[in-house]
């Protein structure tokens, strides 16, 4: 079945989760794929792409002026990402704490930053940060025609029937 629209089915909540650059060089999409999957979450969305200067201005809107952003830029169009949209109950806080702080000296082991990342500027992962920032960013990053929905035969056993 395929959704025209990005917005999820009544009372599905979803969530953008991306391998940043130096994530997918690592050789880290696959473990970072498998915490998601076995948490229990549906992947709805997937894909590769080169990021465009224009893209992560939209994304990051409200750090464009912040004097690490032109870092943040070279670092983000350095390489292919892959992003992904997320589904399930309280997908977005829960992939949160999955991350882990923005600053991976911040992050516990066991979260994906502080497992696989030990500096601010090369953490490996986003997460958006509340509903309405996961909102903005699905539309910004898929169109509604890539988000596929579906119904996944374990959904009985990690959600509430
Ligand atoms: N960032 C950085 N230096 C900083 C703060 C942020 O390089 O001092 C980068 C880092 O990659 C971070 C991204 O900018 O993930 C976006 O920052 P935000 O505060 O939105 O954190 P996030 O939501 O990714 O945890």
């Amino acid at each position: 079945r395929r959704n025209t629209s990005t917005a999820p089915p009544a009372a599905a909540e979803r969530t953008l989760i991306a391998v940043k650059p130096d994530g997918v060089q690592r050789g880290l999409v696959g473990k970072i794929i498998q915490r998601f999957e076995q948490r229990g979450f549906k992947l709805v969305g997937i894909k590769m792409l080169q990021v465009s200067k224009d893209l992560l201005s939209e994304h990051y809107c409200e750090l464009r002026a912040k004097p690490f952003y032109p870092d943040v830029q070279a670092y983000m169009t350095s390489g292919p990402v892959i992003a992904m949209v997320w589904e399930g109950d309280n997908v977005v806080q829960t992939s949160r704490s999955m991350v882990g702080p923005t600053d991976p000296t911040q992050a516990q082991s066991g979260t994906i930053r502080g497992d696989f990342s030990i500096h601010v500027s090369r953490n490996v992962v986003h997460a958006s940060d509340s509903l309405e920032g996961a909102q903005r960013e699905i539309q910004l990053w898929f169109e509604g025609k890539d988000l596929l929905d579906w119904d996944c035969c374990s959904r009985a056993w990690t959600h509430r029937p």
